[in-house]
């Protein structure tokens, strides 16, 4: 049964192929609550990209149910389920995926597209969405003209723009110099807020420390589920801990045997 959860998954599986099956998900069980800032991490083939897909309603699972916002995906047409994607979802990617040809607030206005806005709105939001992320100053600059971590932060400013109840980055640092990565984890600090959940899939587990909450996962299986208390970004990420890199487990609770 859905209850308030923002995300709810109950036996999801997700097979890839027919005659050989990939169970790339295996009847994983879950929740994301409005407002968490979760990450998900695990080796390489372990079901996190799957999972990000499903997350972000790109992808349906193969069996069990998931429920957004309390509506059941499956129940969805396509259409219905690529506006409550651009509705409830904001993607952020490894490679920031700008528009090379477009400006900073141009780029970021492409989110606001499928809209019913006018242009003087969409460009006032783009300007919002901007200056949360300190670039509002770059708004006219294209993405070559643009250092790396301020690509990325346009990347964001276009995921905010929306007003997303969700923000899903995959590897949103892995591109980035440590610094520069600081800074965006700083940024996802700020963002996150009872109305903004984020879920960052990542292999770093400095970046994973800084949130509340990490999902680890192996064999399309979640092994562990914690909650912990989240460090402050800081210099040292890049797969290299800093001292206090590894968050405070306050509580385990393992699903692997259920
Ligand atoms: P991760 O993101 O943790 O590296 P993935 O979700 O990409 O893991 O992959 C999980 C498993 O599913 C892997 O064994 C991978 O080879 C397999 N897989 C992923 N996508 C496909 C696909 N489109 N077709 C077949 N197998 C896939």
């Amino acid at each position: 049964m859905p209850d308030a959860s923002l995300l709810q998954l109950e036996e999801v599986s997700r097979i890839y192929g027919d005659e050989v099956q990939v169970h790339a998900l295996d009847r994983v069980s879950m929740s994301i609550e409005a407002g968490e800032f979760v990450s998900i991490v695990g080796p390489s083939g372990s079901g996190k990209s799957t999972m990000l897909g499903l997350l972000g309603l790109l992808d349906l699972p193969s069996l069990g149910t998931m429920w957004v916002t309390g509506k059941s995906v499956r129940d969805l047409s396509d259409y219905e389920r690529s506006r409550l994607r651009g509705d409830v979802v904001g993607f952020i990617f490894q490679q920031f995926h700008l528009i090379p040809h477009l400006d900073a607030r141009k780029n970021v206005e492409t989110a606001l597209l499928y809209r019913n806005l006018t242009p003087g709105e969409r460009k006032r939001r783009a300007m919002e969405a901007l200056d949360i992320v300190g670039l509002a100053p770059r708004s006219d600059h294209r993405p070559v003209q643009l250092s790396g971590g301020e690509q990325q932060r346009v990347a964001i400013a276009r995921a905010i723009v929306t007003e997303p109840k969700l923000l899903l980055a995959d590897e949103p640092t892995g591109a980035l110099d440590s610094t520069n990565a600081a800074n965006v984890m700083e940024i996802f600090q700020e963002l996150h807020s009872p109305l903004r959940a984020i879920a960052i899939v990542t292999h770093d587990p400095a970046v994973a420390a800084t949130a509340q909450r990490r999902i680890s996962m192996k064999d399309g299986r979640i092994v562990a589920d914690e909650i912990l208390t989240p460090t402050q970004p800081a210099a040292g990420y890049g797969g290299t801990l800093g001292t206090d890199g590894q968050g405070t487990l306050e509580a385990v609770e393992t699903e692997a045997d259920s």
